[in-house]
């Protein structure tokens, strides 16, 4: 399928072609024609499915037309780097046509979003908090908006935004169009989406598994043994862009600093940090100038950065719904990409419940040339890590495969395929 058929606005097909999309992805497919016709939709897909254009294109559409210069459309996100991501594709797509959007959140001054209020955009992305602000003061006005978007619901609700997002819909007109976007759906977010939906089409993708082209492994380890491993894996794996999590912002503010001593390009990401030095780290990890980002959950909302080749948990994520969203930074766009989760005994319970998510058993691995002292990796987490049946060609002693080779130059390369090493993207520059 190609973009022309959607039969989109010359000016919004050229903002396709600038922004080099060649085919919709299934999201766009899917999502484009019911939001042009105007319907509700219920969009259950994750970040790193082109969500984004699936929404902004059709709204961009219907803003070509009609008046200029005050509200029509509103995005709400749960964080500043989503809103500023979302506001950045719609300027990218929607170059050649006159509609503006603007972006509104807090952690900043109010003054530059106030003057970008002044001159006038059609399109508001916001974070619940400051428009609510900008809204009680009379700053914007929302009575004439025909189209709500609410982008990563699930996430603005385990934000705690469900009361600020009622607000919001008391100062928006009941006629509206209304575009609901989540990557899972706990009780309370189907409460709010039948409430506010009317006669949606549901379009699906990807839901509840994490990405399709992610391959998935675990490597167990002890608490003790946790960095020594990961900085082994990084030294013996081919990697590119690599996206760490950690559970706290001290430890990703220190797993930076360590990886920055060890030589590597790292730099953290987190909740602490200004809003400006945030925006750095993203930029600086999107244009190459990072080869590591070290990021909380939610510090790492909105990273738009396509071309990540590894998710490491170097901590377990707290539930499986975390886990979806940082792998879903993987494998963006159909692209392919590895997710390695570091696992310790503790994290037993949270390794099944995220393999009912993935309904199939992740492979576990062992590190080749790490030194496990006691600790034998092979006996943690009984299961079937292979998928295959206990003995399989790798099998150990219980059946699960361990990658005795290790994982050196498991990603195919187009540039490279022979089996010399690739150039290691992460590796110490000296
Ligand atoms: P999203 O899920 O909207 O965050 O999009 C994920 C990534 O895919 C972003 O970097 C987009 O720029 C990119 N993307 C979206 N749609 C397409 C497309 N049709 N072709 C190629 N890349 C796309």
């Amino acid at each position: 399928m190609k973009f022309e058929e959607f039969s989109l606005d010359g000016r919004l097909n050229a903002g396709i072609r600038d922004v080099g999309y060649e085919t919709p992805t299934p999201i766009q497919q899917q999502a484009i024609p019911p939001v042009l016709e105007g319907r509700d939709v219920m969009g259950l897909a994750q970040t790193g499915t082109g969500k984004t254009a699936a929404f902004a294109l059709p709204i961009l559409q219907r803003l070509t037309q009609g008046p200029l210069r005050r509200v029509r459309a509103l995005i709400v996100a749960p964080t500043r780097e989503l809103a500023e991501q979302i506001h950045q594709s719609i300027g990218d797509l929607g170059k050649h046509t006159r509609v503006r959007s603007t972006a509104i959140y807090g952690g900043v001054g109010k003054g530059p979003q106030l003057e970008a209020l002044k001159r006038g955009a059609e399109i508001v992305v916001a974070c619940p908090g400051r428009l609510l602000d900008l809204a009680g003061e009379g700053h914007i006005d929302l009575s004439h908006v025909e189209v709500l978007v609410l982008d990563e619901a699930d996430r603005m609700c385990d934000m705690g935004f469900l009361p600020d997002i009622k607000r919001i819909l008391k100062l928006l007109p009941q006629q509206r169009q209304t575009l609901f976007f989540s990557a899972t759906m706990p009780p309370e977010i189907r409460e709010l989406s039948t409430n506010i939906l009317r006669d949606p089409i549901t379009v699906q993708i990807g839901m509840i598994a994490p990405a399709k082209t992610v391959s998935h492994a675990l490597y167990p380890v002890t608490n003790n043994m946790r960095k020594a491993l990961l900085l082994s894996m990084l030294h013996q794996t081919a990697t590119g862009r690599v996206l760490i999590f950690t559970r706290t912002k001290h430890r990703a503010r220190s797993l930076a600093r360590d990886l920055e001593k060890k030589g590597y390009n790292a730099a953290a990401l987190q909740g602490n940090m200004s809003q400006n030095k945030r925006q750095k780290a993203i930029n600086g990890f999107r244009d190459g100038k990072y080869d590591i980002l070290v990021a909380t959950d939610v510090a790492s909302r909105g990273i738009d950065v396509t071309d990540i080749s590894h998710v490491i948990n170097f901590d377990m994520p707290d539930t499986v719904d975390a886990y979806t969203h940082r792998i879903g930074r993987t494998g963006r766009a159909e692209e392919s990409g590895e997710a390695f989760t570091l696992a310790t005994p503790d994290d037993a319970a949270q390794v099944r419940a995220i393999e009912k998510l993935l309904g199939r058993p992740i492979e576990r691995r062992r590190l080749a040339n790490f030194n496990y002292g006691d600790f034998r990796p092979e006996n943690q987490f009984p299961g079937n890590g292979s998928g295959r049946p206990n003995g399989g060609r790798n099998g150990q002693a219980n059946g699960q495969r361990y990658n005795g080779n290790g994982n050196r130059n498991r990603r195919s390369s187009s540039k490279n395929n022979d089996n010399r090493p690739r150039q290691y993207g992460s590796r110490p520059t000296n």
